[in-house]
Order: C-alpha cells, then structure tokens, then sequence
C-alpha cells in the first residue's frame, strides 16, 4: 500500500517536472551534457535537473512552476538571496552606461579599494573573471615570485579546473598527483604534490622531501567542495609556519569563504595571513568573477609592472564590480554576519534533531553560513574520511527534499549555503521537510 502510493507520489513528481524534462532534452541536443557545469546535470542523484526560470530572494522557481527553498545559493555568490533590489539597482545603472570598455574604470579601483580595506594580508589585487582564473594565476605569480616551479595542494580541495591542480594523490605521499581529468597530460602535474587536508603530519613529510623547491601550498582555509570540512585546531597556523620555514608562499584559495564566513574571510576567522589569496563568487554578487592579491611586493611581480603575464579582455568588466561593490556594501551593514549565524545555526540544529529522531546516523560540520550533512557517523576532516558517506542514502534525502520544495546541492560532497534573505519560517519549513525526507530515507532503506 505505502509502496503504491510513493509509486504515485512520484509518477505526479515527475508530471511536476515535464517541462524541465523537455528543456534537458532540448538542453542535451546543443550542450554537452545539457549543462555548462558538470554537477547541474544531477548525475550524482539521478533524475531531471530543474530548469530554472527566475529566483527572487531564498526563492527558485522552476519552468514547471515549482518553487523551492535554494540552499545552493548559486553555489555561494548569493549570500544577499536572489535579485535583492541594491544591488539590481547598481546593475541597471551601470548597464545604462554600456558595459565593457577595455579601458579602465573607477568601479574596479572602488571594488579593490573595499577588498584590499577588508583584507590587511592584501595590498594589492588583480581582478579576473572567474575562481578558475584567480587559483590559476597566483600559481603562476606564486612560481615567478619564488622562481621554483612545485606546487602543493589538498586531496578533495577543489580550486577550479586548472590543468596542474586537477590532480588525484599519488601511491605514496611524497610522489606526485596523477591528473584526475583526462586531456590533462602528466607532464602539467609532474609538479604538483597532493597532501591530505588536516594532515600537518603529513604535509609536513612533503615539505621535508620537496621543500626547498616548492612555490606554494595552495587550500581552502575552509574545505567547501568534498562538503564542508572546517580545518582542526592549529592546522592553518601549522601550514603557516612550514611555508615560512621553506620560503614558500602559501595561498588561501577563499573563493568561497571570502566574505561567506566573515569580511575578512577564514584568514580573519581563524587569525593566520596567507601570502596570497583568491576570491571569487561574493565578490561578483553573481556575475562572473574572481580576483587574487597579497602583499605588493609579491603582485608588483605582475605584468604591467614585472615579468609574470596576466590579462583578460573582460576583466574588471562593469556589470561585475558594480555588482560586487553593491553587495559587499550591503554585507557591511550592521548586523549582518549575526543574523547569518542566527539563520545557520538554527538550521543546523534543526537538521541535526530531525535525523535523531528519524534514527539516522550524520556527521554534521559547519562554519559560519556553511554547512555539511555527510550521511555517516563522521568524524569528517579530509577527503577520505567524507568518501566513507553513503551517497545512496543522501539521493534520497536529496529527492524527498526536493519533491517537499526544498532545494538542496544535487551531491553528497557539495556545501549547504544559508543566505540572508532565508527567513526563519522558511528554516521551519525546511526542517519539517528533512524530518520526513529522512524517514522516507529509512523507508528506502528497509
Ligand atoms: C568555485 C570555486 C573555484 C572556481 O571558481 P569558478 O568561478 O567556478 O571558476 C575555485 N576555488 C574554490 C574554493 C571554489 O569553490
């Protein structure tokens, strides 16, 4: 009987979701894989990925009319919500003035000005246009400025798809990554070591070996991207103090905690400056852009002023900077990072209770507005710990979610992003939709 009518619970679901059926289909006849981002394609859950028509606050609606609760915030850049009214003003003002000149504006000085205010390890910026661009570039600058070539960086930390950094550990810890993508020769990853996160033992093995040829160690300070994983007591500072012994650089790839869990970022948070830092999403408030910066000493190694190349014909482009200085401004209020904590804590304790009582063993980790649901007894501090979750159980708690209006990340590994325009009442309803989503989730598992 219950089984029938979950049969026609989802045969209604899937009518729910025929018209983002049809435009995947179409999607898929002119995009490779129907989608410009490979984790949009839903591979990881299974089902139809939903064609979105607008957003408006914590708000998405699909083409078949659906709403949900967004939980994926764009992936992070939308800490304002959708379409907030500052920063659509500062858009349609600046698009009036047309919106790329190849010439320099005073909006980039004026985003730069607030990063490099927000930021005391940051002196200096360049702006580019996507989290890709920036980790690719400060490698670059990390290697001209020390003059060695090695690189270092976490298992499970995703910095965008740079050739060299889109690698998978070796056999050993001290050997070199394998590439992890094809079309990424060997060649391009022959000098990138690959230390688990967390693991200042380890690390520091790597630097013993390696260490007087090594660049830079890059990591998120905060793991967003094998879920969310903070960093354990001590293991910042601990990176902090191997790469001053080596005289290598160490970067703290902030695409996503920049401005996400604080102003100043993690490196603010947790009290350690990097020489380098990328950010990202936030800082475009959802258009397209990325930016590094450190200490003027080490930046002043870039073209136009010293030898290591770097451009971009969008870079800095209007639409972007008017965007970010508008929700950066609007993140400044007073305020702000508390009510974000309120929200976020709320949530998490409410999804932390409706699994005890549906009897489901999770691991929860959480920074700020960032947030993990691994479903496994934890504890979850690196990438092999996060790949003992059952990501069978997750696809269904993703799925029951999903069918009760709430939309969460379309994979076990990715971060959970409260915004500031998700209201309480919306937390409730969520949580009242992960108390039955997880028992659906026991169901499935009987
Ligand atoms: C998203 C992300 C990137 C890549 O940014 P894109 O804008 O997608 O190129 C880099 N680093 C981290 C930590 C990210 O989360």
């Amino acid at each position: 009987m219950i089984g029938k009518i979950m049969d026609i619970a989802r045969s209604q679901f899937r009518a729910n979701a025929a018209l983002s059926a049809a435009a995947a289909e179409k999607a898929q006849q002119v995009l490779a894989g129907g989608v410009n981002s490979p984790v949009r394609a839903f591979a990881a859950v299974g089902g139809v990925p939903r064609f979105i028509e607008r957003a408006q606050g914590s708000l998405l609606t699909d083409v078949d009319g659906n709403e949900y609760i967004d939980y994926v915030s764009s992936w992070g850049p939308m800490i304002l919500g959708h379409a907030d009214e500052r920063v659509v003003g500062a858009i349609s003002k600046a698009l009036r003035n047309g919106w790329s000149y190849g010439a320099p504006t005073e909006l980039e000085t004026r985003l730069a000005e607030q990063i490099v205010t927000d930021f005391p390890s940051i002196e200096l910026v360049r702006l580019v246009n996507s989290g890709t661009e920036a980790a690719m570039s400060a490698i670059r600058l990390a290697r001209g400025f020390t003059g060695r070539d090695m690189v270092v960086k976490c298992a499970g930390c995703y910095h965008g798809h740079v050739d060299a950094l889109l690698v998978s550990a070796g056999s050993g810890l001290t050997t070199f990554g394998k590439p992890s993508s094809a079309g990424v020769p060997e060649a391009m990853t022959s000098m990138t070591l690959v230390a688990p996160f967390n693991d200042l033992s380890a690390t520091k093995e790597i630097f013993t070996e390696h260490g007087e040829q090594i660049a830079a160690f890059i990591v998120e300070p905060v793991a967003g991207n094998m879920g969310c994983v903070p960093p354990q007591d001590g293991y910042l500072a601990g990176l902090r103090e191997l790469c001053d012994r080596y005289g290598a650089l160490l970067i703290f790839d902030e695409v996503i905690t920049g401005y996400r869990i604080g102003i100043g970022g993690a490196q603010q948070l947790y009290n350690v400056e990097p020489d380098l830092t990328c950010l990202g999403k936030i800082i475009g408030g959802g258009m397209p852009v990325g930016a590094y910066g450190g200490r003027g000493l080490i930046m002043e190694q870039l073209s136009p002023l010293g030898p290591v190349y770097q451009a971009g014909t969008l870079s800095g482009n209007p639409l972007a900077m008017a965007a970010g200085v508008a929700t950066l401004g609007a993140l400044h209020e007073p305020g702000v990072y508390a009510r974000l904590e309120r929200v976020s804590s709320h949530f998490a304790d409410g999804i932390a209770s409706a699994a005890r009582t549906a009897n489901i063993e999770i691991c929860q980790t959480r920074t700020g507005s960032m947030i993990g649901t691994f479903f496994q007894a934890g504890p979850v501090v690196d990438y092999a710990s996060a790949m003992n979750s059952d990501t069978r159980a997750y696809a269904c708690f993703f799925h029951a979610m999903l069918e009760r209006g709430v939309y969460l990340a379309p994979s076990q590994f990715e971060t959970t992003f409260i915004s500031l325009a998700h209201t309480e009442k919306q937390i409730d309803k969520t949580i009242a939709a992960a108390e039955e989503a997880f028992a659906e989730v026991v169901a499935e598992n009987k």
